[in-house]
């Protein structure tokens, strides 16, 4: 969210977007990281690229000439197949001084965990992490961030000649289609790039269902769910027939009924869906700090003064065992006529 100020930005803002990718698909929280990056360089004056760091990476930064950057920079090397932090934090400290940048912007993510604060170390630059918001005060960027599991809203303003934030996919929308820029490669000397970390193997979750963090559909289940089949039953059937995610409390996880993987909250993913089913959720505060951004909640849950109905757009006060095969027969009614 961009908030005008009377004034503009005193100094001229360069911005460098770090795009992130997996498996050959362009992570769309990175649209946002674009967005926040166009909100801040039409403040300033300014402009904003944006950075692809990888292999065989020639189709993302197609993906990303209509973004409104000046330009798309690939930084493409055998080094760089895997998404080691060393190496990308180098590569990206690297580019940054060679362009000039003002400022680095990644989505608020794992990958950005990992690798933007040794990006920072490098360039000796101070960071601000999970932006929500961006105004400007007498002629200088302030930014809103969220704190404490989003129980406080912190806004700060970062010194020094260039400075690395991380930013809340919700939060901004990607930059509306523009004329396409040019795409330049930038070298990358792969005998300097550290080799602290080595690249051993990687176990990708099965294919089918999308990831909570990229959905616009997020079916997720609490403790209600007595055993892994009746959470597969219930909240991926309802999922399925969504074209949605699934994810999970953390008293699901502790139980071994879901993985950690599909833990969502404080110490879990972060998403930002459209729409976010809870089913038997109570909504303790470390699960809705990893939900409450979401556009519609929705929540079904046996306990009227469940809190989680505080938070919802809509609720249903019911068994989800009893509810949620009759919604899943329901919308699969639907969406077959
Ligand atoms: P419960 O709180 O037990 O709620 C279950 C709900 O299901 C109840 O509201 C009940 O009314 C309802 N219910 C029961 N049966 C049915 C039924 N048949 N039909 C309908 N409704 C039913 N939690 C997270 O989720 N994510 C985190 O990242 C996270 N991080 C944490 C970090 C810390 C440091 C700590 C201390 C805790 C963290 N927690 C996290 C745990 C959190 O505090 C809660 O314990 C947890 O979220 C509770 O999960 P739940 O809502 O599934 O279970």
């Amino acid at each position: 969210m961009f908030e005008p100020g009377p004034d503009k930005l005193l100094a001229m803002e360069k911005i460098l977007v770090i795009a992130e990718h997996d498996a050959g698909q362009l992570k769309a929280a990175s649209l946002s990281a674009a967005g926040f990056a166009e909100q801040l360089a039409t403040a300033s004056d300014g402009s904003f690229e944006i950075l692809v760091v990888g292999h065989a990476i020639d189709a993302i930064a197609a993906a990303l000439r209509t973004c409104g950057a000046a330009a798309v920079l690939v930084a493409d090397a055998n080094a760089l197949e895997h998404p080691l932090a060393d190496r990308y934090a180098h590569v990206i400290a690297d580019v940054a001084r060679a362009r000039g940048a003002t400022m680095v912007v990644g989505a608020s993510s794992t990958f950005s965990k990992d690798v933007l604060p040794r990006a920072a170390a490098l360039l000796e630059a101070a960071m601000v992490s999970e932006v929500i918001g961006l105004r400007v005060e007498n002629g200088e960027p302030e930014f809103r961030r969220v704190m404490f599991a989003g129980n406080v809203i912190a806004t700060v303003r970062i010194d020094g000649p260039v400075r690395v934030a991380t930013v809340r996919a919700a939060a901004f929308a990607a930059p509306a289609a523009s004329a396409e820029c040019p795409v330049e490669g930038v070298s990358v000397d792969e005998a300097a790039l550290p080799a602290f970390l080595e690249f051993v193997d990687r176990e990708a979750k099965a294919a089918g269902r999308p990831d909570a963090t990229e959905a616009r559909i997020v079916v997720s289940g609490g403790r209600a769910l007595k055993n892994s089949g009746d959470f597969e039953r219930l909240v991926g059937g309802l999922a399925d027939a969504l074209g949605g995610a699934v994810g999970s409390s953390r008293a699901l996880v502790d139980a071994g009924i879901t993985p950690n993987s599909l833990q969502v909250g404080q110490t879990g993913k972060i998403v930002a869906p459209d729409l976010y089913i809870a089913l038997g959720i109570s909504g303790a505060i470390q699960h809705m700090a990893g939900m409450k951004d979401t556009k519609v909640i929705v929540a079904v849950n046996k306990d009227a003064e469940a809190p989680i109905f505080e938070v919802s757009d809509y609720g249903l006060v019911a068994d989800v065992y009893d509810a949620v095969p009759r919604l899943i027969e329901r919308i699969r009614g639907e969406t077959s006529n």
